[in-house]
């Protein structure tokens, strides 16, 4: 297995996550344990990692039932091809995968052509915020608007104080930040950390407790500050490496570059 496992788990319920190794940025697939199925939370970056968690959670001996996807972004949804079921997805994720998937395919296929596909899956159930109940255990789904993306889903399990932020909150991992909502962000940093969850499943590296609101408020505020004080993207990366020497995801610095300084676009 090429990623790291870590396991959260409350009475009946287990969920194991699975965290890409570097070059799959960090990202996260959430493999929840239910008495009679496994459903998973967003689809990795490459097919490789994708097959990774497929066969993690086969070995769990109980069937994938489900693939939920996110949101857009290529680290969450481009592995789907490795899955063997439907993807579920908000409406506007839908909506937004629909409008611009294979293009987001395109440009990440032409730089790992051997492992990432040129066409994006495209989801086919839709989810509604809202309360379900499977296999006997309590999903809550969220729907996250202007944070790190216009519209995401998260879950939240309320009878096992667990919620799976995902993009809300990265962890050790460089944050995309191309969308610059900065201010609605952190507001929704602090809405969800006063709700009665102690056990964080971020979007990228390991869980952990209401400390990863904390750490993620400190990277933002200090991106926000830094692209205004650096020259230029290269500036920007340097400072910010500088800034989270320990950070991995420096792919995600160089994927930013184009929608923070756009300008630069020739140069980059
Ligand atoms: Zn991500």
């Amino acid at each position: 297995m090429y990623g790291t496992i870590n396991i959260t788990s409350d009475r009946a319920l287990r969920i194991h996550t699975y965290t890409a190794p570097d070059d799959g940025w960090g990202v996260n697939s959430h493999i929840i344990e239910l008495a009679t199925q496994t459903i998973v939370i967003d689809a990795q970056y490459t097919l490789v990692y994708g097959r990774d968690v497929v066969d993690y959670a086969n070995a769990l001996g109980k069937p994938i039932s489900r693939l939920y996807v996110t949101h857009y972004h290529p680290d969450h949804l481009l592995g789907a091809a490795a899955f063997p079921v439907p993807i579920h997805a908000l409406a506007e994720v839908k909506k937004k995968i629909d409008l611009v998937g294979d293009r987001v395919a395109r440009e990440e296929h032409e730089k790992f052509p051997e492992t990432i596909p040129k066409h994006a899956e495209k989801p086919s159930l839709i989810v509604t915020p809202g309360r379900e109940t499977i296999d006997g255990v309590k999903f809550d789904f969220m729907q996250l608007q202007h944070a790190e993306t216009e519209n995401a889903l998260m879950i939240g399990f309320p009878e096992h104080g667990i919620l799976v932020t995902q993009d809300l909150i990265y962890r050790g991992i460089h944050v995309f930040l191309g969308e610059q909502a900065f201010d609605t962000w952190l507001e929704a940093l602090a809405h969800h950390q006063s709700l009665p969850y102690g056990k964080i499943l971020p979007g990228h590296g390991a869980p952990g407790g209401p400390e990863l609101y904390d750490g993620m408020r400190h990277y933002l505020t200090t991106a926000r500050e830094t692209l205004v004080a650096s020259r230029d993207a290269a500036d920007f990366k340097a400072r910010m490496i500088a800034a989270f020497p320990a950070f991995g995801g420096h792919a995600l610095l160089d994927h930013e570059m184009r929608f923070l300084f756009p300008n630069e676009e020739a140069k980059a």
